[in-house]
């Protein structure tokens, strides 16, 4: 058990903690499930891109996703190996494709055609040969929040199958290209097996059509999208998600590349926040905490829920109110319509499952200086992110006019 409030008492709240023990149980889970055939997990760094995060996750042997050359710079400092490195994204920036080429990654992810076109002239330009992937849309419906469903035609990710054909071609006769993977993801926080099996469906059929093709495609990227336990979801079977994937495959000779984010870091982090007030009027009845939506802007973003737990919860009859925070903005909630005990000044309150898209979607609205991160490694507590000053904040507005 995590120490919070002796954490709470040390760091200061708002403080995020994750646990880094129960990260490797999820790596290792997710390797294991697909244990039978050649399998490279890149996680997916958006979800969390702490350093020592990365780290952890480096020396499990453990690839990356990233969606920005920021995020390939992370990868590369902790020694994440460049030949497990991807980089997505449907808006790359000509001289992040040149960085992303000379750091000599593992492949481009490409996501639309005039951008393999600027891929290849960059390439010619640096007299090199980009590996790339194509992203295909395959128009499966991942039944989760519109927000991040990411696989249907409405959505501004990838390409459609035909599109993706005729650009490999292409990119198999490009002097400048050669495409080595496949690329899918067509949702987050996906917690039904049945979109993942017909994604794949798909997406082997497109596979066998290009080997056909004689296209040697190496690699099977199958993104993320593995869903958590939040609340009350039931979560997909990895066993029965892999076995999907091998049966789809049948026996192509690839290798599964598996992407997750959220899946990886979700559920092994905290978000410790303390109370400083309550109100209530005759609608309503509100419970005013030192995070805000700043440091964690699910709830306000897709709806999502987080659970919590107030700590040293008392006697207290429990009563509806929202978990709200100091920033100018209704939306500005971390629960809403809960069942909760009164509390008094320096409570301690931590939401759960707040490891993923947490602290990496966090602002400075309101000039709030973000929150620190801490990491629990086999008991111990760490610092893996000093809190941000206000010093910090205004470094590069220092010389006003
Ligand atoms: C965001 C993203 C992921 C990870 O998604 P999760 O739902 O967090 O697993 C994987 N691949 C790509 C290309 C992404 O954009």
């Amino acid at each position: 058990m995590i120490n919070f409030k002796e954490l709470c008492d040390k760091y200061d709240t708002p403080l995020y903690v994750y646990d880094f023990n129960q990260i490797t149980k999820k790596y290792n889970n997710l390797k294991d499930a697909f244990k039978a055939r050649k399998s490279m997990i890149c996680y997916a760094l958006k979800a969390n891109s702490n350093l020592s995060v990365l780290k952890h996750l480096a020396n499990l042997g453990a690839g990356c996703d990233c969606v920005s050359i920021g995020e390939v710079k992370r990868a590369l400092m902790v020694g994440i190996d460049k030949y497990k490195i991807i980089y997505s994204g449907v808006g790359k920036k000509d001289l992040e494709i040149q960085e992303a080429l000379q750091k000599d990654i593992l492949m481009i992810n490409l996501e639309s055609e005039e951008e393999m076109k600027r891929v290849e002239t960059i390439a010619k330009k640096l007299n090199k040969n980009a590996r790339i992937s194509i992203r295909v849309n395959p128009n499966i419906d991942p039944k989760t929040h519109p927000y991040i469903s990411t696989g249907l035609h409405e959505n501004k990710f990838g390409v459609d199958i035909d599109s993706a054909k005729k650009m490999y071609l292409y990119a198999n006769k490009s002097q400048n290209l050669t495409p080595i993977g496949m690329h899918y993801h067509i949702g987050s926080q996906i917690v039904e097996t049945l979109p993942f099996k017909e994604a794949a469906i798909v997406m082997a059929n497109l596979l066998k059509s290009l080997k056909s093709a004689n296209i040697d495609i190496k690699f099977f990227d199958i993104g993320g999208g593995i869903g958590i336990k939040y609340k009350d979801e039931r979560t997909i079977s990895l066993y029965e998600y892999a076995q999907n994937i091998f049966e789809a495959l049948s026996g192509e000779d690839v290798t599964i590349v598996c992407e997750p984010g959220r899946y990886m870091v979700g559920n092994c982090g905290y978000l410790l926040t303390k109370v400083l007030y309550e109100k209530s009027n005759d609608k309503k009845r509100f419970v005013i905490v030192d995070a805000a939506m700043n440091d964690l802007i699910r709830p306000s973003l897709y709806q999502a829920y987080h659970d919590f737990e107030l700590l040293d919860d008392n006697d207290e009859e429990k009563s509806f109110a929202d978990i709200v925070g100091p920033i100018c903005e209704s939306g500005d909630f971390l629960a809403k319509n809960i069942q909760i005990p009164k509390t008094k000044h320096d409570d301690l309150i931590v939401f759960k499952s707040a490891g993923a898209y947490g602290f990496t979607m966090s602002s400075n609205y309101n000039t709030r200086t973000k929150a620190a991160e801490v990491a629990i490694v086999d008991g111990i507590d760490r610092l893996i992110r000093g809190r941000e000053t206000f010093e910090n904040l205004i470094e590069l507005e220092k010389d006003f006019i």
